[in-house]
């Protein structure tokens, strides 16, 4: 597992400092994503400057991305394989789900491409579809 995590940060040119690693390795057990004060209550050994400064690295090197997970609440999980340091492929659904709070990347479910009026330049693009997630509605 941590030579997994090493080679993850190396890949995307991130020095892999212990810290880094810990983050990435919570990071990777997690099946959803998490936000800056859930991830600081989870890993209660580091403070909350340090962690923010991890993820904007981690984001910046295209291995973390950020939801807006339209209840207010900014996320963070882990990208594909195919992001690069400012550039991000991560155009698919989030599900939010009401039941247990959490948001998921859907990566097999695409946004559908949308038609904007001329002029009008894509910079980002999100859709959160909100509803009950597997686990729940068993
Ligand atoms: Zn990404
Ligand atoms: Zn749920
Ligand atoms: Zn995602």
């Amino acid at each position: 597992m941590k030579q997994e995590v090493e080679s993850m940060l190396k890949s995307k040119e991130i020095n892999p400092t212990v810290n880094r690693m810990l983050v990435l390795d919570y990071l990777l057990e997690l099946k959803s994503s998490i936000s800056l004060t859930d991830l600081e209550l989870s890993l209660e050994s580091f403070d909350r400057v340090t962690l923010y400064r991890t993820l904007k690295t981690f984001e910046e090197r295209g291995l973390v991305h950020k939801i807006e997970d339209g209840m207010g609440i900014t996320k963070f999980a882990i990208c594909q394989d195919s992001c690069k340091a400012g550039m991000h492929h991560d155009l698919h659904v989030h599900f939010y789900c009401h039941n247990c709070k959490q948001t998921f990347c859907l990566p097999k479910t695409q946004i559908p491409e949308v038609k904007l009026p001329e002029n009008y330049q894509r910079q980002e693009m999100e859709l959160i579809v909100k509803g009950i997630c597997s686990a729940c509605a068993k």
